[in-house]
């Protein structure tokens, strides 16, 4: 069985990813990475991207899609997918261009919107390993350095800055009742307390996975 994780930027989808990845044998696959990824390597894509992230609105679904198409094998892996069905369109695409005959269920990361600006301005990644913490709830033992890999390279993304958290946020809002719908008629939306400490949610999304 696949999993789709849905839920605000910030709502721990990619703490939870990692935990699942280490824990459970996933592999974990998020479009905002990829594209991040694309920007990295300074290709067309990337440039193309580039702006529009920065801006925090969507970037245009086929160019994710096709993407995404490009980085996952459906056939060796159980994934993880992050950030992606992002709207309606998009979730209708997963299933049918990239999913089709296999399983899914979606696990929805619930959380007050009102809490994660104030996390997502504090969000810190490791730029070597890619851990997460945040300066407020979970920052690093010794400030500065990375407890995973021991690297000093801890940075804030560029779209966790405060003047493109809330419009990240307002599109979520805009886009996300349709998607949890969609997941709903078919019965395979399963609801997180994403305002629990890390390992009460992974106990959470334990239940949902599995049987
Ligand atoms: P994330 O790391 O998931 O928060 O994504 C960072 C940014 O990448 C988003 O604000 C969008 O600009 C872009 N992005 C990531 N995933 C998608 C997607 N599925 N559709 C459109 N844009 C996306």
């Amino acid at each position: 069985m696949h999993l789709v994780f849905l839920g605000a930027p910030g709502s721990g989808k990619g703490t939870q990813a990692s935990l699942l990845v280490k824990e459970l044998g996933y592999s974990h696959v998020s479009t905002g990475d990829l594209l991040r990824n694309e920007i990295k390597k300074g290709s067309t894509l990337g440039n193309k991207v580039s702006d529009v992230i920065k801006s925090g609105k969507l970037v245009d679904d086929s160019l994710v899609l096709e993407l995404l198409k490009a980085n996952c094998d459906l056939s060796n892996n159980k994934y993880i997918f992050d950030g992606f069905p992002r709207n309606i369109e998009q979730a209708k695409a997963l299933e049918s261009e990239i999913l089709s005959s296999h399983f899914s269920r979606a696990i929805y990361f619930e959380l007050d919107l009102g809490v994660l600006k104030e996390r997502l301005i504090n969000r810190r990644m490791c730029k070597d390993c890619g851990d997460i913490y945040n300066l407020i709830s979970k920052s690093p033992s010794v400030p500065g350095k990375c407890d995973s890999c021991g690297s000093s390279n801890l940075y804030q993304r560029d779209d966790d800055k405060e003047e493109t958290v809330g419009k990240r946020l307002d599109v979520f809002k805009e886009t996300i009742d349709p998607v949890l719908e969609f997941y709903k008629e078919t019965d395979r939306l399963f609801v997180v307390d994403a305002s629990h400490e890390s390992a009460s949610v992974f106990k959470a999304i334990e239940k949902a996975v599995k049987p």
